[in-house]
């Protein structure tokens, strides 16, 4: 099995690939699930992960040099409506062969000023980067405490995220509050997460690091209502194309749909990607782009 593996690379270029599934099926299972199955892999420190079964192209035009500043909205032309420049994160990436898929999230230098000027309230933190003993790395190097964003949501305490993920909370808030009131007609005043943090060695699939290794994803299990009712994603997403039977179905599909189009995360899995994802939306800012929406 397989599917359709879609790349941000500077330039502009969006390209795709194909790639085995279950190495994402493994990228987050809930962080209650995770287990060190042990067994070092038998991997490089930083993951090079082998080219694609299809190798990407090279790009028609030659990508410029690698920098760390952001893509600029347009550069990402599979995105119907680009987010505003200043939350566009996703890290640009030079495809070829040698490119690191999977590693600690790059420092963009401006990202506690694009806090700021979101509206967020955070403070610095730290996840020093690490090897582990089977071999992979875990960390990163610029990582805040969430307290507070924009749309005056709790998160249930400050979750230690990566600044890219931090401005992808700030988007998040703003799409649901909207999503909120048009579906259910009152905001959501509280979200469940399920964790953001958790080195996780995939022994099954080796090569494959999970974002949550870096604090560069979170997992969401519910939405609370100002009134005190609670949205689940167990039980409430639409699966698999089907159409959303109510409010609660209408709403989570629709912030599923803006977080990947919108490309407030790049990696967006729900309840119609596997049943590792049943009961929780995984929303992390991986260097590739996958709509498991
Ligand atoms: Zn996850």
């Amino acid at each position: 099995m397989s599917f359709r593996l879609a790349v941000a690379v500077l330039g502009g270029l969006v390209m795709t690939g194909t790639i085995a599934v279950p190495a994402l099926d493994a990228l987050c299972a809930p962080d209650t699930d995770v287990r060190d199955s042990g067994g070092p892999p038998a991997t490089p420190p930083v993951v090079a992960v082998a080219a694609p079964e299809a190798p990407p192209a090279k790009p028609e035009v030659a990508p410029a040099e690698p920098t760390v500043e952001p893509s600029e909205p347009e550069a990402a032309p599979a995105a119907p409506e680009p987010a505003p420049a200043d939350l566009v994160v996703i890290p640009p990436t030079e495809v070829n062969e040698e490119t690191v898929w999977m590693a600690p999230p790059e420092v963009i230098p401006n990202c506690e000023a694009r806090l700021e000027a979101a509206g967020i309230d955070f403070t610095p933190s730290r996840l020093p980067v690490h090897k582990t003993r089977g071999g992979i790395y875990c960390g990163a190097e610029q990582v805040v405490r969430y307290r507070k964003g924009p749309g005056e949501i709790s998160w249930g305490g400050s979750p230690k995220v990566t600044c890219p993920v931090a401005l992808g909370m700030a988007r998040l808030e703003a799409i649901v509050q909207e999503e909120a009131e048009r579906h259910l007609g009152r905001k959501v005043r509280r979200i469940q997460h399920m964790g953001t943090y958790n080195c996780r060695e995939m022994a099954n699939y080796p090569g494959w690091v999970s974002e949550h290794s870096y604090a560069n994803a979170i997992d969401i299990k519910h939405f609370e209502l100002t009134n005190g009712k609670k949205i689940p994603v167990l039980g409430s997403y639409p699966k698999n194309g089907a159409e959303p039977k109510n409010a609660s179905a209408r709403f989570l599909k629709a912030v599923a749909r803006r977080l990947y189009d919108e490309r407030a995360f790049s990696v967006v899995l729900t309840p119609s990607f596997d049943s590792n994802h049943r009961n929780h939306f995984h929303l992390d800012m991986a260097r590739y782009l996958v709509d498991g929406t």
